[in-house]
């Protein structure tokens, strides 16, 4: 399976991360990436950039080095009402919003499985989500029979984000019980690095791996294929 999109991506405006988006663009050109979504965080995470940084990345070409910018944000869950930091002025400029939680933004001492499961059920009708972000996170374990099937009828893309093995402990093992049941369902997938390097850009190799080992159907990764992910983009609205 190959990989050719990856709408996970940090640089330099997030603070804790150390490209620019040009050396970012470079490396997805070198892998032979179609597109990368750069998902800088969004405004409750520590050090994010502010509102007009999102605002203005409308000034971006839609092209760098060739391949496709999609201009995305990494939205922050800030509440157990599954309520984002996402801004008017945020929502209309970017074209790529990924949702997840981060134990510096929300608080891990009221997590529970049952509360996580009602704030992913919310954000899953909330239509400006594209991403459902590291899902597999052992912090915030939610019901996954019962939200997953509600991601899919909602047109939300469940993220196996290869950053997680390594970063994320726990992920592993809830990755996999996530895209065991993606599969029963039916629900589209998408493999992203999460990448806070440029040298990390197009990296998938743990995510693929698991993928293998449950023999997962590559039809439903979104962004195994460009026609595939393309049709994603125009039945979004988004420009190719
Ligand atoms: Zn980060
Ligand atoms: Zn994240």
């Amino acid at each position: 399976m190959k990989i050719i999109a990856d709408t996970h991506c940090h640089t330099i405006a997030s603070g804790h991360a150390y490209s620019t988006l040009e050396e970012m663009a470079k490396v997805a050109k070198e892998r032979g990436l179609y597109a990368i979504a750069v998902t800088d965080h969004c405004l409750k995470m520590g050090n994010a950039p502010d509102e007009l940084h999102f605002e203005n990345l409308k000034i971006l070409p839609k092209y760098i080095q060739g391949v496709r910018l999609l201009r995305g944000v990494e939205a922050n869950v800030c509440n157990y009402e599954g309520d984002l930091d996402l801004t008017e002025r945020i929502s209309g400029t970017v074209e790529w919003v990924i949702a997840s939680m981060h134990p510096q933004v929300l608080d891990t001492n009221l997590s529970d499985p049952e509360i996580c499961t009602k704030a992913w059920l919310n954000i899953a009708k909330n239509p400006t989500v594209n991403v459902i972000g590291h899902s597999g996170q052992e912090f915030f374990r939610f019901d996954y029979e019962k939200v997953i099937p509600e991601f899919g009828r909602n047109g939300k893309l469940v993220e196996i984000n290869n950053s997680s093995f390594k970063v994320r402990p726990g992920s592993r093992e809830n990755c996999k019980a996530i895209a065991k049941i993606c599969k029963k369902y039916s629900v589209p997938i998408v493999v992203n690095s999460d990448s806070h390097f440029s040298a990390l850009v197009g990296k998938f190799d743990e995510a693929l791996d698991l993928l293998n080992e449950i023999d997962f159907p590559e039809d439903l990764v979104v962004n195994a294929n460009k026609e595939r992910f393309q049709k994603y983009l125009v039945s979004r609205g988004i420009e190719l």
